[in-house]
């Protein structure tokens, strides 16, 4: 073998839709189901993909936009924005099938979609974004690509409540009149259509899934931690909506120390803790954070990905532990806040190991959905839940997700991720079977 051919069959795959195309068939091997029902559930039904103008202070500018549509199994689908500089079409459409798989996962009633700009929303003027959100949200109303009834996109990385209720207010625009266009969209601001806990709903599913792994006798046994969440050291890498919320909920209702956090240009370290909610200040006012509290320093995001810690929480980007940093990672729980974290070769590395815990994608990271239907529900409905009915809500959907996923890998020695991926698998299996399918 050429020495190009050997560095090419060392180096891993990092394309997302590949990742979570090897994810489904390990899972749906596990699985008693017709191969044909399965190709149906795997492929993406449709993508829109469109380039589109705004007017810069630099000139006219093109721009790209997605949105997939995974599958249309229950109606309207859902699933964010991302704006990244490098998103792709594969990231957009792996993205919309683990959208799929979640909503089924924690029992609500959608389809899986994703959409994405490519932009980098920390470099672009806030006037210039707001013009992009517009016209990307007009290019998806013009071919039925959003809608209360066909698909109702949320916030995912680099977008939040801003872009929301400009998608919101344009689509009101478009729609005067109609009752239900606020439920176009969801993750607004409460002024504008929005519900109190939704920007801290993902990061407190990931707390619930956390609190609920560390109740577990078994698993803690297993991974050698006394139970509970109390003074567990946590690292987190991303200090955006997921991570920020996650870690804050993890010391004030949890008792937990924030050991170690990582931006995306540096990461702070520092055994006695962190003070979270100095750190998101002064980055929130200066956009660093490694010049706050006098902690140590480290120069590589990932490198924070291998501090000694009880728990690790990815909330940034996907695909950051890969066979070649996973044998290094020195956690007992591994919570995947992020979309997609965790390379099947490292997925390889951590089973091999066993001594790291995955709490997977889709179901530590679905405490946003869940409220996005409870939002999306009291639009259509025009009424208001109070902030502890729907943190209720939230928290036992996901009890009960998470007991269905332990007691699934326990009793069919499965791993965390296949569990909770067959479990949503089964679901829109269930789903599909009793329509039939058209002519
Ligand atoms: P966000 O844009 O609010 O935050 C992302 C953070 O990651 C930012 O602070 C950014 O600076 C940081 N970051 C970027 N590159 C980095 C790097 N190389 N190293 C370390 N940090 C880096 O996005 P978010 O909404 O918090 O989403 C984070 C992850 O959670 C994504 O994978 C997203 O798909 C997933 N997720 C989000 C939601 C939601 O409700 N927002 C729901 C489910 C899953």
């Amino acid at each position: 073998m050429s020495s190009q051919a050997v560095a090419t069959s060392n180096k891993e795959d990092l394309n997302l839709l590949n990742i979570v195309s090897t994810q489904f068939d390990k899972a749906a091997a596990t699985m008693d189901l017709d191969s044909g029902l399965l190709a149906q559930i795997k492929t993406c039904n449709n993508v829109y993909s469109f380039h589109f103008p705004v007017k810069t202070p630099d000139g006219l500018k093109m721009y790209q936009g997605w949105r997939a549509e995974h599958s249309h199994h229950r109606l309207p689908l859902k699933g964010g924005i991302r704006y990244a500089p490098d998103v792709d079409v594969h990231e957009v459409e792996a993205l919309a099938a683990l959208m799929t798989y979640k909503c089924a996962l924690v029992n609500v009633p959608f389809g899986g979609s994703k959409g994405a700009i490519r932009v980098d929303p920390w470099r672009t003027s806030v006037e210039v974004l707001e013009r992009i959100t517009r016209r990307y949200t007009f290019e998806l109303a013009h071919k039925h690509f959003i809608g209360p009834g066909i698909n109702v996109p949320a916030p995912d990385m680099g977008t939040g409540e801003r872009e929301m209720a400009w998608i919101a207010d344009t689509f009101e625009a478009l729609r005067q009149g109609e009752l239900d266009s606020m439920a176009c969209v969801t993750g607004k601001p409460v002024s504008h259509g929005g519900i109190s806990g939704r920007s801290e709903a993902t990061g407190r599913g990931v707390y619930y899934g956390i609190r609920e792994m560390l109740n577990d006798e078994l698993a803690c046994k297993r991974a050698g931690l006394d139970m509970g969440v109390k003074g567990k050291r946590i690292v987190v890498q991303g200090l955006g909506n997921v991570g920020y919320h996650a870690a804050s909920i993890l010391v004030k209702e949890g008792g937990a120390i924030i050991v170690g956090v990582g931006e995306y240009n540096g990461a702070v370290w520092c055994e006695d803790g962190i003070d979270i909610e100095g750190l998101h200040a002064h980055r929130k006012k200066t956009g660093y954070i490694q010049d706050f509290g006098g902690y140590r320093q480290l120069d590589d995001s990932l490198d924070c990905l291998e501090i000694e810690c009880d728990v690790l929480i990815p909330a940034a980007l996907d695909m950051v532990i890969t066979k070649e940093n996973a044998p290094r990672l020195q956690c007992r729980i591994l919570a995947e806040a992020a979309n997609g974290p965790t390379t099947p070769e490292a997925d390889a590395i951590l089973e091999a190991r066993g001594d790291i815990f995955v709490l997977p994608d889709i179901l530590c990271n679905a405490g946003g959905v869940v409220v996005s239907y409870l939002e999306w529900v009291q639009n259509l409905q025009r009424f208001h839940w109070t902030y502890s009915e729907i943190i209720t809500r939230l928290e036992s959907r996901l009890e009960e997700a998470f007991e269905r996923v332990m007691n699934y890998a326990h009793y069919r020695k499965t791993p965390h991720r296949l569990a909770a991926l067959a479990l949503g698998i089964k679901e829109v299996a269930e789903v599909k079977m009793t329509r039939g399918l058209f002519p």
